[in-house]
């Protein structure tokens, strides 16, 4: 079945058409028939696979012609989100998908000034895609009205459960309007999760694909064994390897994130950070910068392990174990994305063997090593610590060679 044969806007089908979409993906052809129809909806699908759309499209068409109301009355589609940067990244789906329909999108996030989202969404909008400290916020100064929701979704919708927001999510579908649709959205959900997202729902439909296996079918994804204070050896070596090459590296700590990227800086390799620690318009930057391509390589913590869609990332790295199994998943989900294929490499240290039982045991199945002599091992060590060594010595030599030039520029000898 092709979108043309929906029976949905043809506004909403020329959008479809301009962002190459022609084909509903499965859980696309799972979701929007029951969410046209105005049932609750609990959707789990591997990464990559297109939730988003699957359900901006029913909602957009929903809003379109169900619209009588003046838009001043508030906001019918609430859609909560965990970080920023996923709240910038689904608002732009919306507005991409609702160009020239009656539907208007807007994002509210912490980070940035609040003064001129509350000047905004006096405007009116239809749908807002929100994260929920700002938006909690905001409804409690009595800026943001939500008895007029007829629709609320979670995507990432176990992790929302789980960040302590429960009691609020909780208050505010008291606020919606009595017989609002409720959607869930993720790839991995577990069973307490699961029990209290069931608490939030009325008769959902249940939508899972492809359960056994959590893991992206795109993504091929594997381990290998490598010693704390090695790493970044390995690190340098793969992505010297693959100078073409997309990677995204994630690291556990914030702390962690700057160090790997001053010891990649050390060897001649550029790559750009992102974390908590960073002012939002950097974070904002960086991502920019890195989807475009104009740096290769990202390193990141698990801020942004979750919901973003970055084109062609070659390579995930783990540069550490994540902390939380479910990380792993959705790590390792940032390649591999719609049709495209990925790799995926965990860096495994001997203390991190636990994490990986642990992982291993979410996913329900092992996850492939990568066999390495210890030959292999001691050689691709010696041979970066030889560059390291080279590198240092040429960029000292070169600074120095840099420095003389500019004293004979300026007329002065320089000093010794
Ligand atoms: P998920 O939320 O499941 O991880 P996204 O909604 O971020 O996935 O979508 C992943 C990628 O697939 C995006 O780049 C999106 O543009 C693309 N995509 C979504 N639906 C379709 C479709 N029907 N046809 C082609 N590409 C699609
Ligand atoms: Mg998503």
């Amino acid at each position: 079945m092709k979108f043309d044969d929906y029976y949905i806007s043809e506004e909403l089908k020329k959008n479809l058409s301009k962002l190459g979409f022609t084909k509903p993906t499965d859980i696309q052809f799972k979701s929007i028939p029951p969410i046209l129809k105005g049932e609750d909806v609990l959707a789990i699908a591997q990464t990559g696979t297109g939730k988003t759309a699957a359900f901006a499209i029913p909602v957009i068409d929903i809003l379109h012609k169900r619209r009588i109301k003046q838009r001043a009355e508030g906001i019918r589609c609430l859609v909560m989100v965990p970080t920023r940067e996923l709240a910038q990244q689904i608002t732009e789906v919306f507005e991409k998908l609702s160009r020239h329909t009656k539907v208007k999108a807007f994002g509210i996030y912490g980070g940035v000034e609040q003064e001129q989202q509350i000047t905004k969404l006096n405007d009116g909008f239809d749908v807002l895609i929100a994260t929920p400290g700002r938006m909690f916020d905001l409804i409690s100064q009595g800026h943001l009205r939500v008895d007029r929701i007829e629709i609320l979704i979670l995507d990432e919708a176990d992790h929302m459960l789980d960040l302590g927001f429960i009691k609020d999510i909780q208050d505010i579908k008291k606020k919606l309007k009595q017989n609002h649709q409720t959607l869930f959205f993720s790839a991995t959900i577990n069973e307490t999760i699961k029990k209290l997202a069931y608490s939030l729902v009325r008769n959902a439909i249940r939508i899972q694909v492809s359960p056994k296996d959590p893991v992206a079918k795109n993504v091929e994804h594997s381990v290998v064994f490598i010693e704390m204070d090695d790493k970044r050896f390995f690190l340098e070596r793969m992505i010297k390897e693959n100078p073409e090459s997309k990677i995204l590296v994630f690291v556990r700590t914030k702390v962690r994130a700057e160090r790997v990227k001053t010891a990649m800086e050390r060897v001649g390799i550029e790559s750009i950070t992102i974390h908590g620690d960073k002012d939002q318009r950097d974070r904002f930057g960086v991502m920019n910068r890195f989807k475009k391509g104009d740096v290769k390589i990202l390193i990141a913590t698990d801020i942004s392990s979750r919901g973003i869609d970055i084109p062609n990332v070659d390579y995930v790295i783990n540069y550490d174990l994540p902390d939380k199994s479910e990380n792993y998943v959705h790590r390792v989900g940032r390649t591999g994305r719609g049709r495209e294929k990925g790799l995926a490499i965990s860096f495994c240290s001997k203390e991190e063997k636990p994490i990986l039982d642990e992982i291993q045991e979410f996913l329900g199945s092992k996850i492939t090593v990568i066999e390495m002599s210890k030959t292999e091992y001691k050689e691709i060590l010696e041979v970066a610590q030889e560059k390291e060594g080279d590198t240092n010595w040429k960029s000292v030599i070169h600074e120095i060679e840099q420095n003389e030039e500019w004293l004979k520029k300026k007329g002065k000898k320089p000093k010794r």
